[in-house]
């Protein structure tokens, strides 16, 4: 098991960026700055509601060419006048170092790595290098596969190259398929940076996640419930008419109600009452642990006599039909206890495949 990284980043409270305090921190803005005046509407009516800090992208990776690829450098003045006229923090997304460079040029007071850019060493090496040593804060996001050490590497590339002020956004991974979401959550991932890197920024962006603006609050909802330190929600003056992400962005209007509507928990509190209720039920927990350990250990020693026994009657370690057995009264038990079958899948097919493992070892070894 990894144990922390050593990354050399600065705590987000003291960018700068997102006001003192502010929770859940929240940048907003469309997912592509179209026109001077989709720009300037969009962050008037953004601001109007209270946000601070806007997005807009200016170069975007499309799937397909021939799809609206961004407006490129002719939209980074629509951003240098949404900072001096409405105050906001305005960033974009970066995927080169020429990017970099006329970012950096134009004033940018942030940026943010792409999806398709943080799965790819050879960008993220030319990003560090154009990027080396700014103060301008810079947030990545996770790459496209579920691979938490190629998204720690590219934060470790920028901080190597001197990038001190890091965060990372949460968008969700890509699958094949049908699913609810446009891209799975997987929320195991960004917890494990988290449990890496503790005090490192950590935003989700729910519209990337849900694909679908009807399942953007409630995306952002369980980010929140997951202690995630703000969001970047994708918000479009007339979202139905957007050149890209037409169906994930909100209007400001929408994204006003959805950010009061949300529900901050407390990191941790100062509560007695609380703290006594919460130690007592962690060391139910713990204790609990412990009585699974011993069984669990208890089942591997049994596995390994059954494949003593195996190797004395030279039978084969895989009985074809004994697996679907065993599956099949975990789940009938399991239903009955509550469990869900998904769940119960994945732990038996771990504890299977450690308990071949030993009967492998044993035969090995007789
Ligand atoms: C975006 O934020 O508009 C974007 C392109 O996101 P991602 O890299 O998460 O697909
Ligand atoms: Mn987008």
């Amino acid at each position: 098991m990894n144990t922390k990284m050593e990354l050399d980043y600065q705590k987000a409270e003291e960018w700068g960026l997102f006001g003192q305090g502010a929770r859940p921190a929240v940048i907003a803005g469309p997912c592509s700055a179209e026109s001077e005046r989709q720009v300037m509407e969009t962050a008037q009516a953004l601001r109007a509601a209270g946000v601070e800090v806007f997005r807009a992208g200016v170069w975007k990776p499309r799937t397909h060419p021939g799809s609206f690829e961004g407006v490129g450098t002719a939209g980074l003045p629509w951003l240098q006048r949404v900072r001096r006229e409405l105050g906001m923090k305005v960033g974009t997304e970066v995927a080169t170092g020429e990017h970099v460079r006329e970012a950096l040029e134009a004033g940018m007071d942030w940026l943010w790595v792409g999806a398709r850019t943080s799965a790819n060493p050879f960008a993220m090496q030319e990003l560090a290098e154009a990027l080396g040593g700014t103060e301008v804060p810079v947030l990545v996001k996770n790459p496209v596969n579920p691979d938490v050490e190629l998204w720690l590497g590219a934060l470790e590339r920028l901080s190597r190259a001197g990038v001190r002020k890091l965060g990372v956004i949460h968008r969700g991974f890509s699958v094949y398929g049908e699913t609810k979401y446009r891209n799975v959550p997987q929320w195991q991932l960004p917890i494990e940076v988290r449990r890496r890197c503790p005090d490192l920024l950590m935003l989700c962006d729910p519209s990337h996640i849900a694909g679908r603006r009807e399942y953007v609050a409630e995306v952002a909802q369980q980010a929140l419930d997951l202690g995630f330190d703000g969001l970047m929600i994708e918000a479009h003056i007339h979202p139905e008419k957007a050149w890209s992400d037409s169906s994930q962005q909100v209007s400001p209007c929408e994204l006003k109600q959805l950010v009061e509507g949300l529900v901050v928990r407390a990191a941790d509190t100062e509560n007695g009452a609380y703290r006594a209720n919460i130690d007592e039920l962690r060391m139910q927990i713990n204790g609990i642990d412990r009585e699974l350990l011993d069984l669990l250990a208890r089942r591997m020693e049994i596995a390994g006599e059954i494949g003593r026994y195996k190797h004395q009657n030279n039978i084969a370690i895989l009985q074809p039909g004994r697996w679907e057995e065993v599956l099949e009264r975990v789940f009938a038990y399991g239903r009955e206890k509550g469990l869900g079958a998904e769940f119960l899948k994945r732990v038996f097919t771990a504890i299977h495949q450690a308990s071949i493992d030993r009967q492998a070892r044993v035969m090995r070894e007789e």
